[in-house]
């Protein structure tokens, strides 16, 4: 800073008038002086006595009011005056110190310096008032010579200045602190380098202008510099590549800092932070003098610490790069695109799209990865030119994207265009189709990932109906299938935590009336102690897959059971188990069986596994091998809900298995008068033709009983004899059975 001359008589003002002394630069801002006062004369004086002088380097500008109302106007928008020169006696006698309340409480403006001056010298504020709102001087206006104003005004400036460095510092570290929690990255690294200016500035005590960073990443070649921070006139280079500065001399200083990795104190200032093996930043900033040495190691000591800063910054931002950004097709990913969602979702003009390549797999296969990759990118650009800048994409899955716009924007007739004409890609001309599903967000905050699951429903529908068309998605849908979600993950859970439990049903020799075994039935009780009907989960746990470890986990408990019992002492006590379609696919099955009944060391004869008639509608060899293969072990087949299906007799007959089960609606149409009429009476005599043992389900009425047994069922299972109970009832009932026979003749 310059050295202020101590002011003691008016020779050294002219002195200050001098213009050869530190004649201001055309660029350099002034300080900026309200003077406010009712009477003209005063406003005419005060500029003419100050005309032409400069304070710390720097020219005066001044700003005219004629009442405290107008003054405060100004000053509400204006945050960069410096000084005021107050009259105290205005609209009021005490307008002006009411004015200097109102700067400081409403305004909450605490570094405008303030000089009170009154024309009437009796007029004085009370010290405590001086005192409080921060009044820098206080002097009568006559007492206002040209060397004493200013004198005022200098110490003035130079306490404003203080204070706005000690602002200025603090909004640094601020910067920079925020910086490195902030998120995006090129907002966090222009946050960072921006902290970096404004406090590289305080620490010099210049005003933060004139001063850049250039970020450079692999080499140190001018193509990869870019402006990331300017201030001041500097202020439109941001985001310009490095050799694009008008300026040659700022252009040259940052190459060569960049280039030889160090500070340069020649032109200006050039403070090269070393980032990485590869990567430099450079910060140019105007300053006329050179810095003195302890400046200079203040700046070296800065510049190592905030080298450190800068990798975390971005290195934080790869980071952020990696997990919201699709690499390939340089969009937003799926996690980035949720975000998107969310902060869209609550403008009800919104509409939510997932587009999908159809048959996009073919064609990766079919010609090859690389050239999968390019048709991606393709696609990407292509979207982009159909949509334009007002609906946002994203790559969501392999060949799916996301779309998030305006209604008249993005709409399924839009979507349809996308592929109308070919795409060329590597000199090809492919033709593709895509599938596209649309959601209307109706402006109520929500989950972006449920809208999205929404959105692929929606999009498996259009898959099975009408490929290569675009739909909008209905919320019934949505509803059922979050529904269905749901309870899948509290199944899982259930199934994990052991809330899974089996209930037994006994079946009966209905000539006899004894028990000859029972049927495991799976029980889910949630939490809060609902039962959860099976016809409801196990739908759920077939689509999803979990039915293969719950099967197994059925299989193993209900053999346990049955060795328990088998000690007991019911020896041929027989146990059917019901084995869904998902599970018998499964190629492990049958060493999973083995392995079972070696582990609960049951005989195998002794186990039987009830499977549904469609069964055998598909692959009806791979079927048979399969069935053979347990057949071998000895364990028994039972097709349950026998004359539900469709299969045909002769598929029937292919199959090799033990018993059918009549299903329980053929025995509740079972009409006692007309027992021959019902269905029940031709599968008893199919199951007679074919060898097979009959049992009949769902048996509740005596009738039913005797009807079956006149049939020549031999065997029978439904709440006429028992319903589905637990392992130590079952375990009672038994021994009750043993001792008296259950015959009900
Ligand atoms: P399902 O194999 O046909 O089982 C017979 C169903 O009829 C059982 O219903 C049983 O409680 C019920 N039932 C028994 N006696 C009567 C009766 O007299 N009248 C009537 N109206 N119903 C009777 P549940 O236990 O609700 O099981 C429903 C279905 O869930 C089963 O039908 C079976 O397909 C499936 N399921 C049950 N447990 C398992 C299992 O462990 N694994 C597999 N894969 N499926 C199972
Ligand atoms: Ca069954
Ligand atoms: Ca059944």
């Amino acid at each position: 800073m310059s050295d202020a001359p101590s002011l003691d008589d008016d020779d050294v003002v002219q002195f200050i008038d001098d213009p050869s002394d530190q004649a201001p630069a055309a660029s350099v801002e002034p300080w900026r002086i309200l003077i406010v006062d009712d009477e003209a004369d005063v406003h005419e004086a005060t500029r003419l006595t100050l005309r032409d002088l400069t304070i710390e380097g720097r020219p005066l500008a001044f700003l005219h009011a004629y009442s405290a109302r107008e003054a405060y106007a100004i000053l509400a928008r204006d945050q960069t005056l410096a000084v005021v020169l107050l009259d105290v006696v205005m609209e009021s006698d005490d307008a002006g110190l009411q004015l200097v309340r109102r700067i400081r409480d409403e305004l909450d403006n605490p570094s405008v310096r303030i000089i009170l001056r009154t024309g009437q010298p009796g007029y004085a504020p009370e010290i405590e008032t001086i005192r409080a709102y921060d009044i820098n001087d206080y002097r009568s206006k006559s007492d206002l010579t040209r060397v004493r104003l200013f004198t005022s005004l200098t110490v003035a400036i130079r306490s404003y200045w203080q204070i706005r460095q000690i602002e200025m510092s603090r909004r640094g570290l601020e910067l920079i602190v925020a910086a490195s929690t902030g998120l995006n990255r090129l907002r966090a690294l222009q946050q960072f380098a921006e902290g970096v200016v404004t406090q590289v500035c305080a620490l010099l005590n210049i005003a933060p202008e004139g001063l850049i960073c250039a970020s450079s990443s692999g080499s140190f070649t001018d193509e990869s510099s870019l402006v990331i921070a300017a201030a001041g006139r500097y202020r439109e280079t941001i985001h310009r590549p490095l050799p694009e500065l008008p300026e040659a001399p700022v252009r040259d200083a940052l190459q060569r800092c960049l280039v030889e990795r160090r500070h340069l104190f020649t032109h200006g200032i050039c403070l090269y932070f070393n980032v990485s093996e590869t990567r430099g930043m450079a910060a140019y900033l105007d300053i006329a003098r050179e810095p003195c040495p302890m400046d200079r190691h203040l700046l070296e000591v800065f510049c190592a610490n905030v080298s450190v800063g800068f990798e975390n910054v971005l290195l934080h931002g790869q980071l952020y790069d990696l997990a919201y950004h699709d690499q390939l097709v340089r969009l937003p990913n799926r996690n980035r695109f949720i975000q998107l969602i969310e902060e869209k979702c609550t403008d009800p003009d919104m509409t939510l799209a997932l587009l999908d390549l159809d048959d996009f797999a073919e064609i990766a296969l079919a010609l090859d990865h690389r050239f999968g990759d390019l048709v991606l990118q393709a696609v990407a650009v292509r979207l982009g030119q159909t949509f334009g800048p007002q609906v946002i994409l994203a790559r969501v899955a392999g060949d799916a994207f996301g779309l998030l716009g305006p209604r008249d924007a993005l709409n399924p007739d839009r979507l349809q265009q996308v592929f109308a004409d070919p795409l060329t890609v590597h000199g090809e001309t492919i033709r593709l189709s895509a599938t596209s599903s649309l959601i209307r967000l109706n402006g109520n905050p929500a989950r972006g990932g449920e809208l999205l699951k929404d959105a692929s429903i929606a999009l498996k529908q259009g898959k099975r109906f009408g490929r290569g068309k675009a739909s909008y998605f209905s919320d019934a849908l949505g509803h059922a299938a979050r529904e269905r979600m749901r309870m899948l993950s509290d199944l899982r859970t259930a199934f994990s935590a052991e809330r899974l439990s089996l209930l037994f049903q006994p079946q009966i020799d209905l000539a006899s009336g004894r028990t000859v075994g029972a049927e495991a039935l799976l029980r889910w009780q949630t939490d809060a102690g609902q039962w959860i009907p099976p016809d409801q989960f196990i739908p759920l746990a077939e689509q999803s897959g979990l039915i293969v470890p719950i099967g197994e986990w059925v299989l193993r408990t209900a053999c346990q059971r049955l060795h328990r019992l088998t000690e007991l002492g019911h020896a041929g006590f027989r146990m059917a188990i019901n084995v869904s379609h998902a599970q018998f696919r499964e190629p492990g099955f049958v060493p999973m069986l083995e392995r079972v009944l070696a582990d609960c060391q049951v005989a195998a004869a002794q186990v039987e596994l009830e499977l549904t008639e469609s069964i055998a509608m598909e692959h009806i060899d791979a079927i048979t091998a399969k069935l053979a293969e347990i057949r071998r072990l000895g364990v028994a087949i039972a097709i349950d809900d026998f004359g539900t299906g469709y299969s045909s007799l002769s598929v029937l007959r292919q199959l090799d298995v033990d018993r059918l089960k009549i299903d329980r609606s053929f025995v509740h149409e079972l009409d006692p008068s007309h027992p021959e009429s019902g269905i029940a009476q031709l599968i008893v005599a199919l199951g007679h033709q074919c060898n097979l043992i009959m049992i009949a389900e769902g048996v509740e009425t005596e009738a039913q009983r005797r009807c079956l047994l006149a049939m020549g069922c031999q065997e029978a299972q439904g709440y006429l004899f028992a319903r589905p109970m637990p392992i130590g009832q079952l375990e009672d009932w038994m021994a009750e059975g043993s001792a008296t026979s259950r015959s009900t003749t």
